[in-house]
């Protein structure tokens, strides 16, 4: 037997947590820019480190919102009152994958045809 107001309980701490992560991230972005508007002529390492640096926050960042989205459309769904129920063939997750990450919104099967998919894309 699922917890559900339980579960519901941890995707709300999830969703807290991953939007002041997402709050954070956005924040360090525009102090960086100010600095960098100080100091146009940088070095030219300064700026392959920047770079790298922004691209490893936008990587981060793009899957901190990917994670938000998926957070925040299982607590939509338990709101419809249709939680745990597979987006793909609305059949019951799991209840032991559910209880492992609460904000899946695709059973096993489904959530294995979609990585096979995708297998030829790279990983997002
Ligand atoms: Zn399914």
């Amino acid at each position: 037997m699922i917890d559900f107001a339980d579960l519901y309980e941890r995707l709300r701490q999830k969703q807290k947590s991953l939007s002041c992560e997402l709050q954070r991230l956005k924040a360090e972005e525009k102090s960086a820019d100010a600095h960098r508007e100080g100091s146009p002529f940088g070095k030219r390492e300064e700026g392959a480190t920047e770079a790298f640096e922004w691209e490893k926050r936008l990587a981060l960042e793009n899957r901190l919102t990917s994670a938000l989205a998926e957070v925040e459309h299982a607590l939509k769904k338990y709101e419809a009152g249709s939680y745990g129920i597979c987006d793909i063939c609305g059949k019951p997750i799991e209840p032991a994958r559910l209880e492992a990450l609460p904000q899946a919104n695709l059973c096993l099967q489904c959530k294995a045809r979609q990585a096979k998919n995708a297998r030829s894309r790279p990983a997002p």
